[in-house]
């Protein structure tokens, strides 16, 4: 199935070093579309399930590492900008 493309946002896992601001305040302010995510050989980090992502990318700003970046989701694959 066809998706529109949407704005979302994506974490870079190097760069994350798991302080949950971006978790909290998608919590309280976005979709809750940010997971704090153990599973994998990259270690720990965040990261976004982008269905739930309402693009509003203010998460950005609250990363002391700079590590999420503007992105685009469509039909399954994410593209950053
Ligand atoms: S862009 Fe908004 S909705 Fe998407 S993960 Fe960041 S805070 Fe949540
Ligand atoms: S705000 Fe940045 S460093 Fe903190 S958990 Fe989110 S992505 Fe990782």
């Amino acid at each position: 199935m066809e998706t529109k493309a949407k704005n979302v946002v994506t974490i870079d896992p190097k760069r994350c070093i798991l302080c949950a601001n971006c978790y909290n305040f998608c919590n309280n302010d976005g979709g809750g579309a940010i997971r704090l995510h153990s599973g994998d050989d990259i270690g720990l980090h965040a990261y976004v399930v982008y269905d739930l992502c309402g693009g509003c990318q203010k998460c950005i700003d609250i990363c002391p590492q700079n590590a999420i970046q503007k992105a685009i989701y469509e039909n399954g694959i994410v593209k950053k900008l």
